[in-house]
Order: structure tokens, then sequence, then C-alpha cells
């Protein structure tokens, strides 16, 4: 081998080497860039709008959950065990077609229905919503049945998740408590007894019209005491007492009612989230 030929090989060699580093450097350039807000470069989700990992997706605006005694952040606080400056109720006999005060007692923190006195209804109103509530049965308990400690929460001012002491008393089974009143029984029975605080979480879908007609039943999912009564199950209608339960179109949202049945049923820890879909930092609803 000529010199000639040994310095060609030995420029050769240094050239690859130079290109090797010159990738290797690119590669690792590449490798260090910034994902942590997302990636640029993965493929569209079958929606076609996102990327997995997209790091233009809008991430979630941030709040501060609650605890057990308090509501998350964004919630619409309904009743904190102060007063019922949220409530109303309309109006009987010489009041008829007024819209009055709410007039349930309110005492150590929680309110408890009066008897005659009405039900009562939000001042403000919802549409897809979630909902938290507390609420304990008469102590000692009176009555049976459909008589004994009955309420209901009412959604839309129309669709009935039942209030009932279910503790050890039987009724029928889509009108005992956390039951869809007159449509769907709950999926066990998780009562606690008479005079016990019991929680309501409940997320509600709610219906949409289109000229006349139902373009969306109402869904809704009930977790009584932590246990799930209601899997996004379809609403049939407005709850109805022995009647099959049918849609009327009506407004987009309405009040959150609490039915006086008769009994003096207690209430605390009342809020309510209106519910936004994904991809919606800002927040939806009113
Ligand atoms: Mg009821």
């Amino acid at each position: 081998m000529t010199n000639q030929c040994t310095r060609t090989l030995s420029l050769s060699a240094a050239l690859v080497l130079v290109c090797v580093l010159l990738f290797a450097t690119a590669a690792s350039a590449a490798e260090k860039k910034d994902t942590t807000l997302g990636y640029d470069d993965t493929p569209f989700l079958p929606d076609g709008k996102w990327r997995v990992h997209d790091v233009k997706r809008p991430r979630p605006r941030a709040i501060t959950p609650g605890t057990a005694d308090t509501p998350p952040s964004d919630a619409v606080v309904l009743f904190d065990g102060k007063d019922l400056s949220k409530w109303q109720v309309r109006g009987r006999g010489k009041d008829k077609g007024k819209i009055l005060p709410a007039a349930w007692k309110v005492t150590g923190g929680y309110m408890e229905a009066v008897p005659k006195s009405g039900s009562i209804f939000t001042k403000e109103t919802f549409g897809d919503c979630q909902i938290h509530l507390e609420w304990a049965a008469p102590t000692p308990p009176k009555g049976a049945g459909q008589g004994r400690g009955n309420s209901g929460v009412l959604i839309m001012n129309r669709y009935e998740i039942q209030v009932l002491d279910s503790y050890k008393s039987a009724t029928y089974a889509d009108g005992q408590a956390a039951s869809i009143y007159g449509q769907w029984p709950p999926l066990v029975n998780a009562c606690r007894p008479p005079g016990q605080w019991q929680t309501f979480d409940i997320i509600f879908e709610a219906p949409r019209f289109e000229d006349g007609k139902v373009a969306k039943p109402a869904f809704v999912t009930v977790i009584h005491n932590g246990v799930l009564m209601h899997h996004r199950k379809e609403l049939l209608g407005p709850a109805r007492h022995r009647q099959v339960a049918k849609y009327a179109p009506h407004e987009a949202e309405g009040p959150l009612q609490l039915q006086e049945h008769g009994n003096p049923i207690r209430y605390r820890n009342i809020w309510v989230r209106r519910l936004t879909g994904y991809d919606e930092p800002a927040g939806g609803g009113k």
C-alpha cells in the first residue's frame, strides 16, 4: 500500500468518525428535547383532534378538593349549616302563586323539614351537575314504608332520587332509599340506621330536547354512603306515583328540590358542581 493510499484511508476514517460524532450529538440533542409538557410528534387519538400526550392539549384547571366536611373550591354551596338563603318555597293557601323564603328549621348545622311547610327548592338552577348532600332519617323512627322518613332529592324539580328510612324497613323496591323513584331500585340497600348521617353523591346528565322531542334522555349515577346504586342509568322521565314516567320538554336548567313529605328529615353539607366537558380548562356552565 502506498503512502498516498494510507493517507486517503486515514482521511476517510476520520470523516466517518466525525459523521458518527455529529449524528450522536444530534441524537443526544433530540433525546434531551424537553417533553415535560407533552409531544408534537405522536400519533393522533381516534378523535383526530389531539395527539397522544399532545403538548397543545389544554391542561385542566386546578381546584382545591374538599374534605368530608367542606366542598371542593368550584362547588356552589347550597347549604353550609347556617341559613336557607339559597332556598325558597311555593306559597300555599292565600299565598298561592307566590314564591316565598324556605321555612324549614335550621339548627345545629343542619336543616330539618317542617311538616306542611312545603318542599324547598334552590333559587339557582342547574343542568348537568354533580350533587353532594347528607341526610338523616328521624329517630326514633315512626311509620312504615313510604311513611317512614320520606323525602327526596328532585333534580331539576322533577327527577327524584328517593330519600327514605329503608333501614330494616321494607317498601316497594323502586321506592326505597336511593331508588330512581318509580323506575329503578338501588342495586343494594346501604341504608344506615335512622339518626345517622348518610351521604348521597349524584352525577346527573340533564335531558336534551329538540323540536319538542327527547334528543337525549337524562342519565344518573348515584352513590349512597360510598356504595354505587345506579351507574349512568337512563331515566324514563320525571318521578311519577303509580304511573309510567314520560318526558315532557322543559328548560335546560332547573332548581334542586328537597321534598317535604310530612317527615322531619334532616339535611346538611349540600353542594353542587356544574359539570364541564373535557378540554375546557376555563370551565363551563354559567
Ligand atoms: Mg320521596
